[in-house]
């Protein structure tokens, strides 16, 4: 890789700041936004292709052949069997603490790390995106119990509307309940499968307080 393809994969990653939420701490965040082979090379390192992976001549020992494998986020020495991520890889060969490794690669990846009140931030996005889940899962589940419970009570006042065979039986009052109700379930399942999500709660809503009644 050249240092403009470098650069570039760089402002690549830059842009596509990985902020998932579930970011607890700054490890994470600062590995999930910088490769293990960005890094390398942005320290100087001449990654060559061996197979389907890159080496490098091992920092670490006295070494003539490239023999430090560049996995996707650990590397691995086959001299001397040093192995580790990113953050390793930098505190090793900088001689710092894990802590300082981290703060050099988002400096000089020119990654912000975020503040405290950002996590918090995120902690907050998080525990709204999974009780929207939730919402949702629920709201679908209901959604099916409805729309089967719609269907089968169809199927039965068709069954019954059937069932009429003399002109004097449209007057028995189960025929006219029966069609009372089945022009009534017939609406609701017009909008289920047809209404806004406003209409759609309402009808789930409707139902099951309707079906609760019914027992
Ligand atoms: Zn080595």
């Amino acid at each position: 890789m050249d240092k403009n393809t470098i650069e570039k994969s760089m402002a690549n990653k830059k842009n596509k700041l990985n902020t998932s939420y579930n970011i607890s701490n700054n490890f994470e965040y600062v590995k999930s936004n910088i490769s293990l082979l960005q890094a390398i090379e942005l320290y100087g390192f001449m990654p060559v292709k061996k197979g389907s992976h890159y080496f490098i001549v091992c920092p670490f020992h006295a070494d003539k052949n490239p023999s430090l494998a560049i996995y996707e986020d650990v590397y691995h020495c086959f001299g001397c069997q040093t192995h580790g991520d990113v953050i390793d890889f930098v505190a090793r060969y900088f001689n710092l603490t894990p802590s300082e490794a981290l703060e050099k690669l988002a400096q000089d990846f020119g990654i912000d790390l975020p503040s405290k009140k950002q996590k918090k931030k995120f902690k907050r996005q998080a525990l709204k995106t999974q009780k929207d889940d939730k919402l949702y899962k629920e709201y679908i589940r209901k959604y099916n119990e409805v729309y089967d419970y719609l269907c089968n009570l169809n199927q039965l006042y068709t069954k019954i509307k059937q069932a009429v065979e003399k002109p004097d039986d449209i007057n028995i009052p189960e025929f006219v309940e029966a069609c009372h109700m089945h022009d009534l379930i017939q609406y609701w399942i017009d909008l289920l499968l047809e209404g806004n999500i406003e209409d759609k709660i309402h009808v789930i809503k409707e139902v099951l307080d309707w079906k609760i009644k019914m027992k």
